[in-house]
């Protein structure tokens, strides 16, 4: 192994530790939680060196870079975690195995349009602002009720849960009541969809700073970026 790889290697080693100490904690098995390495910063070699290390799941957080990247990667399971363009929607619904930040009716609406003219299904989570910050995209927590009725018209979209972004901080538990109303938010939504052909199983949530949190909170998706593949040394 080269001395990237070997970097890698340790530090994926350091954060399956930490993922199943917060697990034990909680009280939940260790593969009740997936990590999402988030590749926005790297060249995708360092995505193949990840996935030869067991690394299964990818994210970016713009649509062309997931494009390129997950072009190099094949392999990967590419999720995209930021924001989605209309006129992107065509050309990443091939690629992406889960779009974790739809954000508003209208993107849902171009999502299912393009999955139809596709013919192809794709699982998406609704994004949702936790934190109470105005800057955040995502729906209100209290919008989500709303939806319902348009998610049960969809035919090639399938709803398989929520993501949020806490608010930056130095203490992570600061993030906290954000995962808790993520969770909340969740349960109401699972009710409401309950019998259709959705669900509400996944919760994205959790960083660099905040993922332990947000594994005691629920999580089974979390994105981590830096304390991966932040400054790693030339291989
Ligand atoms: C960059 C990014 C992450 C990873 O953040 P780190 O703090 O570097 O782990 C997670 N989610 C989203 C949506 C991001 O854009």
């Amino acid at each position: 192994m080269n001395a990237r790889q070997e970097a890698l290697a340790q530090r994926l080693h350091t954060v399956r530790l930490r993922m199943k100490a917060a697990c034990a904690r909680a009280g939940r098995p260790t593969d009740s939680v997936t990590l999402v390495a988030v590749t926005k910063t790297v060249e995708p070699e360092v995505a193949a060196d990840l996935l030869m290390l067991g690394v299964t799941d990818f994210g970016e957080n713009r649509p062309q870079e997931l494009w390129r990247k997950a072009a190099v990667v094949p392999t990967g399971r590419w999720h995209l975690i930021g924001h989605l363009q209309r006129n992107k929607v065509d050309r990443t619904l091939p690629l992406a195995t889960l779009i974790h930040s739809v954000d508003s009716p209208r993107l849902l609406d171009a999502i299912e349009a393009e999955a139809v003219r596709q013919n192809r299904g794709v699982g998406v989570l609704l994004e949702v602002n936790c934190s109470g910050e105005d800057a955040k995209q995502g729906f209100e927590p209290d919008q989500v009720p709303g939806l319902v009725d348009k998610i049960l018209g969809l035919k090639q979209v399938r709803v398989r849960g929520l993501m949020t972004m806490a608010a930056l901080s130095e203490d992570p538990e600061k993030a906290r009541p954000a995962f808790r109303r993520l969770g909340t938010v969740a349960e109401t939504l699972r009710k409401a969809l309950a019998g259709s052909p959705h669900t509400v199983d996944e919760l994205s949530m959790g960083m660099s700073g905040d993922f332990e949190v947000a594994i005691e909170e629920g999580a089974t998706l979390i994105r981590l970026g830096t304390t991966l593949v932040g400054d790693l040394p030339n291989p």
